[in-house]
């Protein structure tokens, strides 16, 4: 707990993190690295539809930043987009709005971020098992394959919660 680095906060990891134009082989690609916080801003204001301050309120950031996130992240896929390069998502410092959880019995359910830090969940609300666990790394399944490099709060929020 050394960075007193404010969190951003995202309610949405891409399920996939990377993307490169046909035909170009790996290793003659040039790759732009879009952050996640750059890739919910996107999602938010381009999907989503949201303005830029329910965006900014959303991430728990100020509207210049959502802006300056938006814009960086923009600019990146276009880049990608008209110059062919491949677009890496990757991790920076942000936290999750929501954590999943899921109960032995199979049940699963999210619990808000705000919960999260003052009351975590010790029973599945649908079978009050006290036998649950957090789906951190479900969440994190292209971790795995070694194309998430993260070392976020989430990663610590989940060590405090099995501490
Ligand atoms: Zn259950």
């Amino acid at each position: 707990m050394s960075r007193p680095l404010k969190c951003r906060r995202v309610a949405f990891l891409p399920s996939v993190a990377y993307f490169k134009p046909a035909g170009i082989p790996l290793r003659a690609l040039e790759e732009v690295r879009l952050s996640v916080e750059e890739a919910e801003a996107i999602r938010l204001k381009d999907l989503e539809g949201l303005e830029q301050e329910e965006g900014a309120e959303k991430m728990n950031i100020s509207r210049p930043t959502f802006q300056r996130g938006l814009a960086s992240g923009r600019q990146k896929i276009a880049d990608a987009l008209l110059n062919g390069k491949a677009i890496r998502i990757e991790g920076g410092s942000f936290e999750m709005a929501f954590s999943r959880f899921k109960c032995l019995n199979g049940h699963e359910w999210e619990v808000p971020f705000e919960v999260m830090m003052s009351t975590p969940p010790q029973l599945c609300p649908t079978c009050n098992t006290a036998s649950i666990e957090p789906l951190l790394s479900a969440g994190f399944g292209w971790k795995g394959r070694g194309r998430y490099r993260g070392r976020q709060r989430m990663q610590q929020n989940s060590n405090d919660y099995m501490g």
